[in-house]
């Protein structure tokens, strides 16, 4: 019997020892299209199973079935034993993957399930946005505790597919196994850029300008009511819990050859501006009061400094342009805002409107630690 590779939400599953009959082999499959991270969600001892449990035949079948029909870019996709993708002629492929996981990136009683799954993918875009990329197809692997409601994972896969029709994408496959503890979400996607196109972080040279888009802080604003025992709302905190990949502005920036370097916003600008630095070689300044505060809350207050410094979440994009090139003031609708330059020096220079200078140390997001 061919048992396939178990990486497309087939026939084949994984799961701890014990769990049902049929058990073939005592040591995990090797999964094609591997990655570093799917170690964690395979236990050593993981048996091979030939029926799946019926919660997971289920779920494939529920995936299966709102995952959206029809995408130009995926040949085969779930059902197989790996997906075939036909990416654009003249392209080069993206890829990224990204951990969600309960107690790190969100946690059940302050985030329903439709935003985990929808901030789960929304990580995996932003990616793809900020090389300046196309996404193509997204795959899911999902390692859920035994006693998870059903409910929860079926209202985790709705908010996930609202955010991939907005976006035009579809499921292309996955994997599913029992986690030990806690619920492990892993999105890979793919996309793709033109050939020799894509923006890499280490483009930028002394002199360039620094800009962002959208408004900052917004993301983990909503983190200070969790902690303080008080109730955010969604409507009240949308950069919180339902986060807009900037794939329209990142592909805009391409294709005009405006970035230098470009990275997504999702541990904060101190870290992640310090990734450009680091990636280009150079330093850089940035003026305190350009910077753009979210507004939050239903009064609509303006966010604190540190979490426009060094919350994580925005997914916004930051972005360097050399000297003289204009930059609309608005792209694809959203606002893009100049915050400082690089400079040769190799520290980051947080500078008031009076001139003063404090360096700028990477300090960004810290995964729920209080
Ligand atoms: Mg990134």
């Amino acid at each position: 019997m061919d048992l396939g590779t178990g990486n497309q939400w087939s026939s084949v599953s994984q799961a701890g020892l014990g769990s049902a009959n049929h058990v073939l082999d005592a040591l995990s499959v090797p999964i094609a299209g591997n990655l570093a991270g799917l170690e964690l969600l395979q236990k050593r001892d993981a048996v091979i199973l030939v029926d799946m449990p019926l919660q997971e035949k289920a779920l494939i079948a529920r995936i299966r079935r709102t995952t959206r029909q029809g995408s130009r870019s995926i040949i085969a996709g779930i059902g197989d034993d790996a997906a075939v993708l036909r990416l654009p002629p003249g392209h080069e492929v993206l890829v990224t993957t990204d951990f969600s996981l309960e107690g790190v990136h969100f946690r059940p009683e302050w985030h329903p399930p439709d935003v985990v799954g929808w901030r789960c993918l929304t990580r995996g875009l932003s990616d793809i946005a900020a090389m300046g990329g196309e996404p193509q197809a997204a795959f899911l692997s999902l390692a859920l505790p035994k006693k998870l409601a059903q409910r929860w994972v079926d209202r985790f896969i709705d908010g996930m597919m609202r955010l991939a029709s907005q976006f035009e994408i579809s499921l292309a496959g996955g994997d599913t196994a029992q986690s030990p503890d806690g619920i492990l979400a892993d999105i890979v996607v793919v996309g793709s850029v033109p050939r020799g196109k894509a923006v890499m972080r280490s483009g930028a040279k002394p002199g360039d300008r620094i800009y962002v888009t959208g408004e900052l802080g917004g993301g983990s604003a909503a983190l200070d009511e969790f902690y303080a025992g008080r109730k955010a709302m969604p409507r009240d905190f949308a950069r919180h819990f339902y986060p807009l990949p900037r794939i329209a502005i990142g592909r805009f920036l391409r294709a005009k050859g405006l970035a230098s370097a470009m990275i997504d916003l999702s541990d904060g600008l101190s870290t992640d501006l310090a990734h450009i630095c680091e990636e280009s070689g150079v330093g850089a300044e940035i003026l305190r009061e350009a910077i753009p505060l979210a507004s939050v809350g239903r009064q609509g207050t303006q966010v604190k400094l540190r979490h426009a410094l060094h919350g994580g979440d925005d997914y916004e994009l930051l972005f360097t342009v050399p000297r003289g090139k204009p930059v609309p003031s608005r792209i694809a609708g959203v606002p893009v805002t100049l915050i400082g330059h690089m400079r040769g020096r190799a520290s980051i220079v947080l500078r008031n409107d009076k001139g003063v200078g404090v360096a700028l140390k990477p300090r960004g997001w810290e995964h729920f630690k209080p």
